[in-house]
């Protein structure tokens, strides 16, 4: 059976009729105890169980999911990586996720396709070029590439860009090490390197509730039975406020439904990542061709995987105004995914008042490209029972104490 995907590999299972490769996880069945339990088997759940048996040596981990692997936001996001944040708990963290990343695709043995196509944000008047200003001299402070354009060098870089006096272009940012990944090859490429390294990954099983012996947490109960382990780690995006009251725990997170589209695709066009904040939405192009189109999320609380009719056509109205060209272009796909954001939009990731019991959520409209950097330091709190240094600054406790780190602006339509 072939293991490993190389160039020579691929040549032997072309040449032999793609007979002999392995499936790429296995699909186990639970057992009844675990060293660790780690819920939801999105990129930051799967991700955590290949860093606990990589880096920590814990291979006996359950990795749960109540759908299939990749369903929840890791497969609805719009795949943007970026490190451009203000604070320097943030931006530190962040950037730690981007060089991960750099990295993934000869870690993993998995082709992520990543692409560090850069990053451009828009500058529309004099206040939106402040902002810019403002971002690229945080970005230079805390290590991160930022350069900052005119206008001339934007609509040399970006061709098609509208000249129309609605939304003038003063200038850009770009952060050249940003761009795109496949989000589906990421939430793969951790599952096949997690389960080689011994996790059970465990699909159609929904944890109802949690056992808690004594105060302390003991398992779960799932929909396939009680599955036992000490060490519980709660990785669930929009349904962490749901699934964390069940254990008595109330989470400072709101669940909002944040959309995507899809155009039919098109011939090469636009080879950058584009966010224009003014208009409120962002774009790029995929590798088939299609228009990838980020909107912002609704305005009230939902666990809805669809989102609002008039956000579509408010980010529709915003793509129109910005490329002429592409009022013709027809969409093919919309839908949806339900986003955790916290008061401040910076993540939480720690200990909860229930000993054993860990959360992971928060990331909101912008954790796909936490993926790597999350999942690894997760994976520490898990396994030594405190935060890593980087990770320091995102715990529960700063909801009580009022050390927020606010970074509505770098999170928000910027995902
Ligand atoms: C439309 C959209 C666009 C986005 N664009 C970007 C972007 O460009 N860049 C970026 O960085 N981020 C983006 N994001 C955010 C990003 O997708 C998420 O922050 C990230 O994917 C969260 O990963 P996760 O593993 O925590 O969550 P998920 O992938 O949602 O995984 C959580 C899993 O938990 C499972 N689960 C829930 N409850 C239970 C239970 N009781 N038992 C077992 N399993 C359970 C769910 O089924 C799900 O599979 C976007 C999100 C959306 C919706």
């Amino acid at each position: 059976m072939t293991h490993r995907y190389s160039a020579l590999s691929l040549l032997r299972e072309g040449l032999g009729g793609q007979t002999g490769w392995d499936p790429a996880w296995r699909d186990a069945v639970p057992k009844e105890r675990y060293d660790a339990i780690v819920i939801g088997g999105g990129g930051h759940g799967l991700a955590t169980a290949y860093y606990l048996a990589k880096n920590h040596g814990i291979t006996n981990v359950a990795l749960i999911e109540r759908g299939w692997i990749g369903g929840g936001n890791t497969g609805r996001n719009t795949t943007i990586i970026r490190s451009n944040y203000f604070f320097p708990e943030t931006a530190r963290f962040f950037e730690f996720s981007l060089k991960l990343y750099e990295a993934l695709s000869k870690d993993l043995n998995y082709n992520i396709m990543f692409s560090q196509r850069g990053m451009w944000m828009l500058g529309h008047d004099r206040h939106g070029m402040e902002m810019l200003r403002r971002s690229a001299n945080a970005m230079r402070l805390n290590g991160i590439d930022a350069e900052l354009h005119d206008e001339a060098t934007v609509r040399a870089t970006i061709p098609g860009l509208s000249t129309a006096p609605r939304f003038p272009i003063l200038g850009g940012l770009n952060q050249p090490r940003a761009g795109s990944a496949r989000h589906d090859a990421v939430a793969w490429g951790y599952a096949r390197a997690a389960s080689t390294l011994g996790v059970d990954i465990i699909q159609n099983c929904e944890v109802e509730s949690f056992l808690i012996e004594n105060g302390h947490v003991r398992g779960v109960q799932t929909n396939r039975g009680t599955i036992r382990s000490e060490t519980v780690g709660m990785a669930v995006a929009g349904h962490s406020t749901a699934l964390a009251a069940k254990a008595g725990v109330r989470l400072p997170i709101s669940s909002y439904a944040l959309q995507a589209f899809v155009s039919e695709p098109v011939k090469p066009c636009l080879d950058t990542v584009l966010l224009s904040p003014a208009t409120g939405t962002y774009l790029s192009q995929s590798d088939k061709g299609e228009l990838v189109i980020g909107a912002g999320t609704d305005q009230y609380n939902s666990y809805s995987q669809t989102g609002g009719l008039q956000i579509i056509t408010h980010t529709l109205d915003a793509i129109c105004e910005l490329f002429p060209i592409f009022r013709r272009v027809k969409m093919m796909r919309q839908w949806g995914g339900i986003t955790d954001n916290t008061p401040d939009r910076s993540p939480i990731q720690g200990v909860t008042p229930v000993p054993g019991l860990f959360v992971n959520c928060g990331w909101g409209t912008g954790g796909f490209k936490a993926t790597p950097g999350s999942a690894n330091l997760f994976a520490h709190l898990i396994a030594r029972g405190e935060p890593h240094r980087l990770a320091a600054g995102l715990t529960l406790d700063r909801f009580r104490t009022g050390r927020l780190i606010d970074e509505a602006a770098a999170a928000a339509v910027a995902h």
